[in-house]
């Protein structure tokens, strides 16, 4: 394989979902190993940035180091029993070409993650989730390059710390692990979740013995589809913020005040919120301040309607944080990735 050359003042804008400007002083795009090992002798001691689909990062400024962009492809069935299958991915393969693959080859397990924009190697770090399944569910194992010593590393499922929205590979140092690989275990049967009242709505009517995975799936894109703005018609990078967990007391103190707050919780766990909610109560939803905005038809989404910068969406961000601590007492965290 040839390597690829370093690049030099790259604009990042269509490289991030947001499209917002910034400019890396060094890129370089990563189709395997061996472009990757090149690029590790050639970058020297710059500060590195992993790029994936660019659907979880918010740029506030230029990029001084080296972006590695993920762009390493294939999609193999590596295992199989009776039951289930295990497929391993490329890191840069697109996550929603994936998810239809595995729909077209019967495996079963993503159905209800369609349509969420980005790269495979991102699932894992953010634990993406969806409609009651995340893709810890289906996670096997994580193959990654360890940056400082050009070592492989094989994170077993039960080594990446997998929780809500996050996983071992958010914590620091970031940038240190470079995910080559994602290997998936997927069923041969389907078991459907349509717990979400969405979906259930959606489905309502429908005799169960006539819904199927292809069907499920095709339900929750159009349902995202009218909720959530598309990233190649209004820059976004999915839900900005994380839902709250609560303790069971703070959530006794908080419903007495706002009965229909709505709320999720586990048997002896904390009380999630929606975050989306919180943000509506504010008054913010569909609120837009110069060229940026939240999304009239879902709270959780800031949207970039052309030309915002990046420093001008923070703003925002902390705005709509301070406005719900101050109302509710509750810290939103943010979920994209801030540079
Ligand atoms: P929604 O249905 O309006 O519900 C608001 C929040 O309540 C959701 O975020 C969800 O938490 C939670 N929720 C709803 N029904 C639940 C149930 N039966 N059990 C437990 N929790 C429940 O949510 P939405 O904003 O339209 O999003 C629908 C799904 O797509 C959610 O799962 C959401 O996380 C996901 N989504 C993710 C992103 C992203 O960028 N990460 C963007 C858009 C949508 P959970 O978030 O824990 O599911």
């Amino acid at each position: 394989m040839t390597a690829m050359p370093i690049q030099r003042h790259i604009d990042l804008t269509p490289y991030n979902t947001f499209a917002v400007a910034a400019v890396a002083n060094y890129f370089a795009p990563v189709a395997g190993r061996d472009d990757l090992r090149a690029v590790l002798d050639g970058a020297g001691d710059r500060s590195r940035l992993i790029l994936g689909g660019g659907s979880n990062i918010l740029f506030t400024r230029d990029f001084d180091g080296l972006v590695i962009k993920n762009e390493i492809r294939g999609i193999r069935v590596v295992r199989e029993d009776h039951d289930h299958a295990w497929v391993r991915v490329g890191a840069g393969e697109d996550w929603d070409g994936f998810v239809r693959w595995t729909l077209r080859h019967r495996l079963y397990g993503l159905e209800n993650l369609a349509s969420i924009p980005g790269a495979v190697g991102a699932s894992p770090i953010q634990n993406i989730g969806a409609y009651g399944v995340e893709v810890g569910d289906c996670l096997e194992a994580v193959e990654t390059i360890d940056l400082t010593s050009g070592a492989p590393r094989c994170y077993q499922a039960s080594e990446c710390a997998l929780g809500y929205r996050t996983s071992i590979f958010k914590q620091p140092p970031r940038d240190r692990y470079f995910i080559t690989a994602v290997t998936f275990r997927l069923s041969k049967t389907a078991r459907l979740v349509t717990r979400y009242a969405d979906v259930a709505r959606a489905i309502e009517g429908l005799d169960p013995a006539d819904l199927d995975a292809e069907m499920l799936s095709d339900v929750i894109r159009h349902i995202r589809r009218s909720k959530l703005p598309d990233p190649d018609e209004l820059g976004n990078a999915g839900s900005f913020f994380k839902n709250p967990l609560v303790a069971p007391d703070q959530f006794a103190a908080l419903v007495a005040g706002h009965g229909d707050m709505p709320h999720f919780s586990e048997p002896d766990g904390p009380v999630k919120l929606a975050a989306g909610w919180l943000i509506e109560q504010c008054g913010w939803k569909g609120r837009r301040v110069g060229a940026c905005g939240v999304y009239p038809r879902q709270a959780l989404i800031l949207v970039n309607y052309g030309g915002a910068r990046g420093e001008e969406i923070l703003a925002l961000a902390r705005d709509i944080a301070a406005s719900v601590k101050s109302r509710f007492g509750i810290d939103l965290e943010t979920e994209p990735r801030i540079i």
